[in-house]
């Protein structure tokens, strides 16, 4: 106990200490030490969390848009313990193996689409995006084309806070932190609308993925990287014909195509997989969250049988690997974790409350004025505040629209989150875990609507 803990409560102790000690992720250092943390999370089940002072709180967005079975799931901590108390860790390093690893590796090629038939593991997001890059340009070196060594991705993606992954992150604190930029990764302007370019007369040419690949020239691009559906970048859902047009242009110069279905995999969209939205097949698939629910840290890049079949004739060591790569405790708990999911029809679930968030979201946009370009696929939702979406009038950012309503839910016991990088846009997300019924969704809706209508009181 620490000196601290002298006639204060638990929550008091605890932001003491926090302010102190531990420095987060994804938050304003001096705010955080000013005013400690928001909220202390103590226990979760089903839909709800609680705080360290009791509060029940609905999770709105699956915490980090992972915790897709919801909390307190029993049999996912069963699955951890049974393979703890036989062997909790194993290395896949130099020739060995377990079977919650080959099981897991055999299950995520089962469901995924087309001939992604090989899984490489990694402990969560970034390293997977890391891990797809790398392979990628390897991919091309063992094909005697070592110049395809340059990485694409567009404007808004998100795809970890590594070096490359972060880089390949087209938002702009993430994207150049610290000077850690890694040169060889080339942020597109091209939102997800002028991705389709089709030559230099197009209006949109400029910018576009195209315009990026044909000016650096194919013979230097290893790979595109896309999100099907963009979440930390403002949820933003791929136009039909997109994600097709994208592989045909990948196809038509050489170059490989990454999904990162880091939030989208594992039924989030609706579908198993974000890309199935638009059957279209990617050469690597980035893995994580979902693929545990959260439960502990498990990642993992899907390849196309080519890129396996060439990688497995390497005959020297293969220099890329993390000491949780298999981790057979993640591993067990994956493997159990989509044996409910396919189990209970959670990825039918997400399709079916999608209809529900877009009733929610109809209700709010007649009673709301600010709030528009609602949107949903499956259970990754989002809306936008504006001044006037009649003139597409943005808010001032001084105002912090998005900031306001998501304070506002937050009072009333809703976890939402903002998704509000880019200047002049206020979006917020909607996400919850995929065990969501209707009146959940009532509840988080009504929610909202008592937000907003707090909101609108406030900047009047
Ligand atoms: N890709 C996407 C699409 C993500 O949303 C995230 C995390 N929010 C990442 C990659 C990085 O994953 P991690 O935080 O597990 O490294």
């Amino acid at each position: 106990m620490s000196d601290l803990s002298q006639g204060i409560s638990k929550e008091q102790e605890i932001a003491e200490l926090d302010k102190k000690y531990y420095i987060h992720p994804t938050t304003v250092p001096k705010t955080f030490v000013e005013q400690g943390p928001k909220l202390v999370f103590a226990e979760g089940n089903g839909m709800n969390v609680k705080d360290v002072n009791g509060d029940t709180y609905i999770d709105g967005v699956s915490m980090l848009w992972n915790v897709n079975l919801g909390h307190g799931n029993q049999e996912l901590a069963k699955a951890a313990y049974d393979q703890m108390t036989n062997i909790a860790y194993s290395s896949s390093f130099y020739g060995f193996s377990n079977e919650r690893a080959v099981r897991l590796a055999e299950k995520i090629v089962s469901l995924a689409p087309g001939d992604l038939n090989a899984v490489y593991f990694t402990s969560g997001g970034s390293e997977a995006n890391e891990t797809a890059f790398k392979l990628a340009r390897f991919y091309w070196s063992l094909k005697g084309q070592d110049k395809k060594r340059k990485i694409i991705s567009v404007s808004n993606g998100y795809h970890g806070a590594t070096s490359a992954a972060g880089t390949a992150t087209g938002i702009d604190a993430f994207h150049s932190f610290a000077g850690s930029e890694d040169t060889n990764i080339l942020n597109a302007k091209a939102h997800l609308t002028n991705c389709e370019a089709g030559d230099r007369n197009d209006p949109n040419y400029e910018g576009s993925i195209r315009d990026i690949i044909e000016k650096e020239g194919p013979e230097n691009v290893a790979a595109v990287i896309v999100e099907p559906v963009q979440g930390a970048g403002g949820i933003h859902i791929s136009p039909d014909g997109y994600l097709k047009a994208v592989r045909d242009l990948c196809d038509e110069h050489n170059v490989l195509l990454i999904s990162d279905e880091v939030i989208c995999g594992f039924g989030r969209t609706g579908k198993m997989f974000g890309v199935d939205n638009w059957d279209v097949v990617p050469d690597f698939m980035s893995l994580a969250k979902g693929i545990t629910s959260g439960y502990t840290q498990l990642g993992g890049v899907l390849m196309s049988q080519e890129i396996r079949d060439t990688l497995v004739e390497y005959d020297k060591i293969l220099g890329h690997g993390f000491t949780y790569s298999g981790h057979p405790t993640a591993c067990a708990i994956g493997l159990k974790n989509l044996e409910i999911l396919e189990r209970d029809g959670l990825v039918q679930n997400a399709k079916n409350m999608e209809v529900e968030m877009k009733r929610g979201f109809e209700y709010l946009e007649d009673k709301h004025p600010h709030v528009t370009k609602t949107r949903a696929l499956g259970l990754l939702a989002g809306f936008e505040l504006q001044q006037d979406p009649s003139t597409n009038t943005p808010f001032d950012d001084s105002v912090g629209a998005a900031g306001i309503v998501d304070d506002e839910c937050f009072k009333r016991n809703l976890i939402l989150r903002t998704a509000d990088f880019e200047k002049g846009v206020n979006i917020l997300a909607i996400a919850p875990p995929l065990i969501v019924n209707k009146e959940d969704i009532d509840k988080i809706f009504n929610i909202i609507d008592e937000a907003l209508t707090a909101f609108e009181k406030k900047i009047k």
